[in-house]
């Protein structure tokens, strides 16, 4: 299980990048680079790693200000979920909304699907997790899953914005408890490091929940 991960905490809304890379190989991914794409860059380099795709968890604003200037900077594919168009189509909109100014928007390359697939020798696994957006998910990569504002330390993720929905974050989470190893390691997209284990005895969002997850 030899994989390294390292967080770029970037933006005002303090949102994690990782950057995500075997130990043998310097082929990295990028996971929801945020706004500060210099930063991030720094710390590829720094690692003399050499990034083969980003892929997002979802299109919120914090999650993909760095995506377009990394993807021109490194010429790399990006990856979203297909339901996340309309986030993505109203990154501009959102940006004036909060006064920030918009990056361009990113260009998607390829659309996720729930399941398993390949990029370059990373074997990711998908589990589609709607509710804090309408295409959000979770990426797993060995025993690492990337939670996105699906699941955090201590809490879930909000459903007050556009596409967003409680009913249908809670069967997600329902699904990811079911889903996810309890030992796994979670990278949420704010925040600490977490497991299920940790998230199931004291997150009390997701404790009112345990009840369907061993029905
Ligand atoms: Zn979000
Ligand atoms: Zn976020």
């Amino acid at each position: 299980m030899n994989l390294n991960v390292e967080r770029v905490v970037t933006g005002p809304f303090r949102e994690n990048s990782y950057i995500v890379w075997e130990r043998e190989s310097a082929s990295c991914l990028l996971i929801d680079p945020g706004d500060d794409s210099e930063l991030i860059i720094e710390s590829i380099k720094r690692q003399n790693l050499h990034p083969i795709a980003i892929v997002n968890t979802h299109a919120h604003l914090d999650h993909i200000g760095g995506v377009s200037d990394l993807t021109h900077y490194y010429k790399i594919p990006f990856y979203l979920h297909p339901n996340e168009k309309p986030i993505l189509d109203g990154y501009e909109k959102d940006c004036a909304f909060f006064g920030m100014t918009p990056k361009r928007t990113p260009t998607v390359d390829h659309w996720l699907t729930t399941g398993e697939f390949e990029i370059g020798s990373f074997l990711i696994r998908c589990l589609e997790t709607p509710g804090h957006t309408p295409g959000g998910t979770c990426l797993g990569i060995k025993n690492h899953v990337f939670t996105g504002d699906t699941i955090f330390a201590g809490s879930v993720g909000r459903t007050d914005l556009p596409g967003g929905n409680w009913d249908t974050l809670c069967d997600s989470l329902v699904e990811a408890m079911k889903v996810i190893p309890s030992d796994y390691i979670l990278h949420p997209g704010h925040g600490s490091d977490t497991t299920l284990n940790i998230e199931m005895s004291q997150n009390p969002f997701l404790i009112p929940l345990l009840n369907r997850v061993n029905s």
